[in-house]
């Protein structure tokens, strides 16, 4: 049998999948038939995979997440399996444009922002190593809201991103669990028995994940919520239809939503249940899926890591334990023995208002066993650490954190900073009582997603440059380097950046009716919108840089576009302010005459995968200012720097080791430390004594306040001024005068052309190291100890 050609198959899809000829096919019909053509191809590497681990009875990775920031997927499995060139030619042919029929993807939006898409990037970087591996998560019918502004406020919609045909899952209805809740706890002669009060059942959706050339897929494996009974037929006949159809409706809540924040820990009984419901599944798919191959479940640690992406899936450690002593009959040491040796946990943030504690009453009704087995943990851990003095029973509640600490083989950070502050801060006492647990496993992003899909024009340079073989091997983009000096390479170079600016530019008149000049310098600040990211550092000053040029309209300056995108958590009122005011300066100094052409604001309503992917390879310069000590490592600053955009940041996350990388010289640092952090909120009226001290800050808060940009409605942004001008946590007032000295500086490189450009250039030709396939190589050595398979 001869594999049809790609164009085949996409007319074959056309044909017998969606029963249209070419004449009457629509956009949504080509999207379709060659999605189903490109993943015909996935298939095929997916079997081959699943078969080769199979044989070899490798050991498998089981990535947990209770989010996946996956954006579109047509693009991707194009690009890695090389397909695009023969995609854009049959499309044409039959009058069709690439792009459009991409862009008719709906974004699968199942995560918040950092943490969900590090997911993404992971599976498919686990695919293009050839790391056995499975990703668990949630198919939620709704992802994160669609975000639009009315009046400068923002407005939030439900996300249908299955609306529409979806062309990459797989539903696998034999593959079904039962999940229970509530209900009680038998014992007899010491042997436990839980009998749920309630159970909705499992049902798996499989993404065939596809890496670089097609070499390897693994599978991302989505739970949704299903009714046992779905249907009362009896209620039915009696006439009560909602009852009828409750069952139904009650079980599928558990996947309808997924939480809009995850920067505040909300202690709501569906989150706990979303978390069980997701933890309880793949655990039962991972234990027979052992059990399938090997019989001796105290080799599990061998064959099977599960890393549990923050503590969300924690309670895969009381889960584990309860499976092996109540239904197999193991003693709780050696449960909890071999529990610790397939788990492992990655820290997230320090944020205390993020760390998971869930309350004890809730907990023990929802999971009466669970609670059991953590209070053994608990003692179990304090009898073997005497010195120990925190427990993760303290309070009334259960502290997840500490949970997942002591049920884990190794915790990592996400960057150096981030770890050696875990290890001082929040852990300091179970690091003291393990030192050998904490790593280090600094973020990373996927090349072929961050740089060769959404940004041709520079990967096309940099192949026709030093060949290809930087896209799995990141780091070769230093071989980049000598070419920099080259003043012709340089300005083609120059010339890439200036066709994003004007491809960005353009979209956004013809979408937004928004103006932006390509030879402005675009300043970039994309990311949720949240204090400790400080968005409101960045529009002081651009508040501030426009009264400078109202005063001196003559002067020298240098046209800027501040270009923001991000959305606030529904429930989080100071983040929604922080837009309204960024929206209202926008209109105000937008149409001020006489800074007409020196400075524009533009916020981009939805940001999303898709939009990062346009903005990204646009932007001249990547603003990462939150507060020293409260991004745990961020992963827009890498895929930024990749791109060309040199840093405005403080010594934060991974901006430490992105400075260190590039080179203090191609880096815009500002701002204090995070020990100076610590030191300047002990000082008495800090902000205050910072305003007093900065005329121009004093100026930028006075026009917000005396209603500059809320015309009629003097205390809009009272809750703002107030802030800054109070306890200002965040130090956003105590940080302003060096961010604004660092934003001058980049004004004077970016007049003096080359330079700007050498300093771009070398950003891109020095971040190879922050591809997520060294992330995942550093886990399958130092904490999973797992091996590629090809
Ligand atoms: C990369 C990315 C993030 C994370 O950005 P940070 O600046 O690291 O917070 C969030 N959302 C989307 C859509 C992304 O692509």
């Amino acid at each position: 049998m001869t594999t049809p050609s790609f164009r085949e198959s996409i007319l074959r899809h056309l044909t017998y999948s969606f029963g249209k000829d070419p004449d009457h096919a629509i956009l949504e019909d080509w999207r379709m038939a060659l999605s189903l053509g490109v993943r015909d191809r996935i298939v095929d590497a997916w079997f081959k995979s699943t078969k080769r681990t199979y044989e070899t009875g490798a050991k498998r990775v089981y990535y947990l997440s209770m989010e996946y920031l996956i954006g579109r997927l047509l693009e991707d499995g194009l690009v890695n399996l090389e397909l695009v060139d023969e995609a854009r030619e049959v499309l044409a042919e039959f009058g069709y444009d690439y792009d459009t029929v991409l862009a008719d993807e709906p974004d699968a939006a199942l995560g918040n922002g950092g943490l969900g898409r590090l997911a993404a990037c992971f599976m498919e970087s686990l695919s293009t190593i050839g790391c056995p591996a499975h990703g668990y998560g949630i198919r939620y019918e709704h992802g994160l809201f669609r975000q639009s502004f009315v009046d400068g406020r923002q407005i939030e919609q439900p996300e249908l991103w299955l609306g529409q045909r979806h062309a990459w899952e797989f539903e696998r209805p034999e593959v079904r669990y039962r999940i229970g809740f509530g209900g009680h706890v038998d014992v007899r002669d010491g042997h436990y028995r839980w009998h749920p009060g309630e159970e909705v059942e499992a049902e798996a959706f499989d993404t065939p994940t596809v890496g670089w050339k097609g070499r390897w897929a693994n599978t991302l494996r989505l739970w949704s919520g299903r009714a046992i009974h779905p249907f009362d037929l009896e209620a039915f006949n009696h006439g009560d239809f909602t009852r009828a159809a409750a069952p139904e409706a009650l079980a599928r809540t558990i996947s309808r939503v997924l939480y809009p924040d995850d920067t505040t820990e909300q202690g709501r009984e569906l989150r706990l249940k979303q978390e069980y419901f997701l933890t309880a599944s793949a655990l039962r798919d991972i234990l027979r899926r052992f059990s399938n191959q090997f019989d001796d479940l105290r080799k599990l640690p061998e064959k099977v890591a599960i890393q549990l992406n923050d503590t969300h899936p924690a309670i895969a450690g009381p889960e584990l334990i309860r499976i092996l002593v109540d239904e197999k009959g193991f003693d709780f040491d050696e449960a909890m023995e071999i529990a610790q040796g397939c788990l492992s946990y990655t820290n997230h943030t320090l944020l205390p208002e993020a760390l998971e504690a869930w309350g004890e009453q809730l907990f023990g009704r929802l999971l009466p066993r669970h609670i059991g087995i953590i209070d053994r943990i608990d003692a179990t851990h304090a009898g073997r650490n005497p010195s120990r003095t925190q427990s993760m029973r303290a309070d009334q509640s259960v502290k997840m954190g500490q949970l997942s600490f002591v049920m884990a083989h190794k915790v990592n950070g996400v960057s150096a900073l981030h770890t050696d502050l875990m290890k001082t801060t929040v852990f300091s006492e179970l690091h003291g009582l393990h030192p050998d647990r904490i790593v280090n496993q600094t973020n990373g992003v996927t090349p072929r997603r961050w740089l060769l899909s959404c940004n041709p024009g520079l990967a096309g340079l940099i192949t026709e440059s030093i060949g290809e073989d930087w896209v799995d091997d990141l780091e070769q983009l230093s071989k980049l380097e000598p070419f920099i000096d080259d003043a012709g390479w340089l300005e083609h170079f120059d010339a890439v950046k200036r066709d994003n600016k004007v491809w960005l530019s353009n979209w956004m008149r013809d979408t937004y009716g928004m103006h932006a000049d390509p030879d402005a310098l675009f300043d970039v600040q994309i990311k949720r919108i949240h204090e400790y990211k400080r968005q409101h550092l960045n529009i002081l000053e651009t508040i501030a840089l426009w009264q400078e040029m109202r005063e001196n309209p003559n002067a020298d300056w240098t046209p800027r576009l501040k270009l923001f995108g991000g959305k606030a958590a529904p429930g989080y009122f100071f983040a929604k302010d922080i837009i309204r005011l960024i929206n209202d300066a926008a209109s105000v100094i937008n149409n001020d005459p006489l800074t007409q052409g020196m400075l524009r604001i533009a916020f981009l309503p939805n940001y999303n995968v898709s939009l990062a992917e346009r903005m990204i390879p646009a932007a001249d310069l990547s603003e990462q200012v939150s507060t020293a000590g409260k991004e745990a490592s961020g992963t827009g600053n890498m895929k930024l720097a990749l791109n060309g955009a040199p840093t405005i940041g403080t010594l934060d996350g991974a901006n430490v080791e992105i400075r260190e990388r590039v080179g203090a010289d191609n880096f815009f640092l500002f701002g204090m430390t995070a020990q100076e952090v610590e030191d300047r909120r002990r000082v008495e009226g800090h902000a205050g004594l910072a305003i007093a001290a900065d005329d121009r800050l004093k100026g930028a808060l006075d026009l917000i306040r005396d209603g500059r940009f809320s015309p009629g409605e003097t205390d809009r942004y009272r809750g703002i001024t107030e802030n800054l001008e109070g306890p200002d946590y965040f130090l956003v007032c105590s940080d302003f005068t060096d961010y604004w000295r660092a934003q001058r500086e980049v004004d004077v490189v970016f007049r003096d052309d080359k330079a700007w450009d050498r300093m771009a250039a070398l950003n891109t030709a020095r971040s190879g190291w922050f591809s997520s396939d060294r992330t995942i190589r550093g886990y399958m050595a130092d904490i999973w100890n797992a091996e590629s398979l090809l």
